[in-house]
């Protein structure tokens, strides 16, 4: 049996009065709403875009062609086809890399796995196209998307980083002899 202020409430519509004036006090709320693509948001500096290629200093690529990337991408989305330099024999780059946007989580799992941080996460995120193929990019289109979105690159090391010894990249002229045997 209803009590005396349920009765009250229902013939009053008390409840829908109370909607009404929530609804109404988003009226004079300041709107969030983004007015894109004339207005775009400001990316947090973790943001993880469009994979890119970096260069160093000198503006030769770090990318070696190992293909850890490929190995580590859980989508399947990297093609690296590794080669020997001609001017430096037993170094290695890589001839052809492609990158099917497509496929790609965005993850971060290739730069991760990447021994001489030659990948980097963009803030590059608009690549709606209706043409599916113009997502599937090789190197040259990564290198000239790392240039724009990471101008300050870092110095080409020389003997100083282990990893890249192992990796054949530190330096034409030889290393020092403890470390020759390990490269
Ligand atoms: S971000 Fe993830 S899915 Fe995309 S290429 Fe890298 S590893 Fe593959
Ligand atoms: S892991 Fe790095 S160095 Fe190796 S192929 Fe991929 S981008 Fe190039």
């Amino acid at each position: 049996m209803p009590n005396l202020v349920d009765w009250i409430k229902k013939i009053s519509f008390a409840e829908i009065g109370k909607g009404l004036g929530l609804t109404f006090k988003h009226l004079f709320v300041k709107p969030i709403t983004n007015q894109y693509p004339h207005q775009k948001r400001n990316l947090p500096d973790g943001y993880r875009g469009v994979i890119v290629h970096l260069r160093y200093d000198d503006m030769t690529e770090k990318c070696v062609g190992c293909a850890l990337c490929e190995a580590a991408c859980p989508s399947h989305c990297i093609t690296v086809v590794s080669a020997e330099r001609e001017d430096m024999p037993q170094k290695r780059y890589a001839k052809q890399y492609i990158l099917d946007v497509t496929k790609c989580v965005f993850c971060g799992f290739c730069v991760q796995a990447c021994p001489v941080d030659a990948l980097a996460s963009s803030k590059e995120y608009e690549m709606a196209t209706g043409n599916k193929r113009s997502l599937i990019m090789d190197k040259e289109m990564m290198l000239a998307l790392g240039d724009k979105y990471f101008p300050s690159r870092q110095k080409r090391p020389k003997y100083t980083e282990e990893r890249l010894a192992f990796f054949n990249q530190v330096k034409e002229e030889g290393f020092p002899t403890a470390k020759k045997g390990a490269a």
